[in-house]
């Protein structure tokens, strides 16, 4: 697992995955929690699109909802 590098193709990534995702908050201008960290908001847990992001593939990541648990180290 590698830290996530906080660039603009990987944020362009993400928004199609965390953008639709379901248990994502709500909060304008956040997204690449596994890179940025957890959400200034509280996430309930409705399913992590993560899992099947190519971020996650690309740096090896586990788990998912980096919204909640902050970011991948
Ligand atoms: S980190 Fe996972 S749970 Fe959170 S918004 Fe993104 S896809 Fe959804
Ligand atoms: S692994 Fe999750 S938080 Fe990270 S870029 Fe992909 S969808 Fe976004």
């Amino acid at each position: 697992m590698a830290k996530v590098d906080d660039t603009q193709e990987n944020l362009e990534i993400c928004v199609k995955f965390c953008g639709p995702c379901p248990s994502k908050p709500q909060v304008f201008g956040e997204a690449l929690f596994c890179a940025r960290g957890k959400s200034s908001k509280e996430v309930e847990e409705k399913g992590c699109n993560c899992p099947g992001c190519d971020v996650f593939a690309k740096y090896g990541l586990a788990d998912g909802y980096f919204c909640k648990n902050g970011a991948a180290e």
